[in-house]
């Protein structure tokens, strides 16, 4: 522990010690720096929150609800998170502006708590609306026009949030673009000895399909060509899919979050992951909505392959 940490715990103690002297009930969990567990990620994906916060999609899934649920979870972990990801379609389908009216109601536990809350926009989000609606969510110094990028610099690992929202009429894809990929590669070789994780919303998709579409991020080869070439950047973190999974490809990681708000097929994990940053990679330990479900609980081990 550092000294400042130290310091913070110390103060802190004290200051327990006088207020149960005192009889005043504490509140450990908001009180003190010290509770924060700078190795640990709340990685959130696709919460799709409408205007309406009664609105049920695929007849059984109310995502305001949902998105409350795994709200109140990440406001209750002990310690807390560094840090809090929500990787893009933060809107239910065009971002509408009382989408994110919506949104930002249902972010005030984590203001309460005062826990660190970042964003990246999918195909269903609308930037400019976002911007309007949760100014304070909006990177300062934005250094690539027109898009919204930040990198968090963590203890073990830096996470560099990407925006890949680039409306392509009647397509879901979305797409980096030159600026942005250029800016990327400057600010991983400024930060070349730490760990890099790579954050965006859509998943990679290398060729379009049969009829020349992407549904996934159209400049993935540039992106990925880009990262191979840097020895630092260690997983690739995406949502979109609604598909929990993880796979290797030239010594990356690949990772698929689950989506808050519903799944395409009843078998896939509807919820979040608690992720724990270690000195050689990652732990990410699965959390469903439904506690019944086989997945939840259960924790993926990832070991960073180069
Ligand atoms: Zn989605």
């Amino acid at each position: 522990m550092n000294n400042h940490l130290s310091n913070i715990s110390r103060r802190c103690f004290i200051r327990s010690l006088a207020l149960s002297a005192a009889g005043v009930a504490l509140r450990p969990r908001h009180a003190c720096a010290a509770d924060v567990d700078p190795d640990r990620i709340a990685l959130v994906s696709d919460t799709h929150i409408a205007a309406d916060l009664d609105k049920i999609v695929r007849q059984i899934w109310k995502m305001a609800d949902n998105f409350k649920s795994v709200t109140g979870e990440i406001c209750a972990l002990e310690p807390r998170p560094a840090a809090v990801v929500v990787n893009g379609d933060i809107a239910l389908q065009d971002g509408q502006p009382g989408d994110y009216r919506s949104v930002a109601g249902l972010l005030e536990p984590f203001r309460a708590a005062k826990l660190p809350l970042c964003f990246t926009l999918g195909n269903h989000d609308n930037r400019e609306e976002f911007c309007k609606a949760l100014p304070a969510l909006v990177p300062k110094d934005n250094p690539v026009e027109g898009k919204l990028v930040r990198v968090i610099e963590l203890k073990r690992a830096n996470l560099f949030l990407l925006d890949s929202l680039d409306p392509m009429p009647g397509t879901p894809g979305g797409k980096l673009g030159e600026a942005q990929l250029k800016w990327l590669a400057s600010a991983l070789d400024a930060r070349a000895k730490k760990p890099a994780i790579v954050l965006a919303h859509h998943n990679l998709q290398w060729a379009p399909d049969a009829k020349g579409r992407y549904s996934g991020l159209a400049d993935t080869a540039a992106l990925w060509g880009m990262l191979r070439e840097r020895k630092q950047v260690k997983a690739y973190v995406h949502g979109h899919s609604h598909v929990w999974k993880t796979e290797p490809r030239d010594e990356m990681h690949i990772i698929g979050l689950p989506a808050t708000a519903y799944n395409f097929k009843k078998e896939e994990l509807v919820g979040w992951m608690d992720a724990k940053l270690k000195d050689d990679g990652i732990a990410l330990t699965q959390r469903a909505l439904d506690p019944a479900h086989p997945k939840h609980g259960q924790t993926t081990a990832l070991t960073w392959l180069r």
